[in-house]
């Protein structure tokens, strides 16, 4: 592939990225709560919510639990889907910088080549 051809994929899903703000790690679930009292109606259903949480890792082994709110949760939602859009687009950048560098090394390649039989004649 030429090279120029690959900067423009490359600013292409660059500019594709979203906002390197707004991202969350982690994964939204639903959870049902017996609150505990012998006389709650919970005790025999399913138990009081759906309540939404954010389950996220803060550090290796370490998962954090956060209550969301109703209000929260489209925001929160979006915010873990760019993430893992944010993550997909570096990679792709990291694949085609590396073409980059490979496609950049064989026509300097080519070029003293061609260099070095100009001198010649
Ligand atoms: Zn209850």
């Amino acid at each position: 592939m030429l090279k120029k051809t690959l900067k423009q994929k490359r600013e292409r899903v660059a500019d594709a990225l979203p906002d390197l703000a707004e991202v969350m790690r982690g994964s939204v679930v639903k959870r049902y709560l017996h609150c505990g009292k012998s006389e709650c109606r919970c005790r025999l259903g399913r138990g009081h919510g759906p309540y939404n949480y954010l389950l996220t890792t803060l550090a290796p082994g370490k998962t954090r639990t956060v209550l969301i709110s109703a209000d929260q949760l489209q925001m929160v939602r979006r915010w873990v889907k760019n993430f893992r859009e944010l993550k997909k687009g570096l990679e792709k950048i990291v694949e085609i910088n590396t073409r980059l560098l490979q496609v950049d090394r064989q026509q300097s390649k080519l070029q003293s080549v061609k260099s070095r039989t100009g001198r010649r004649r």
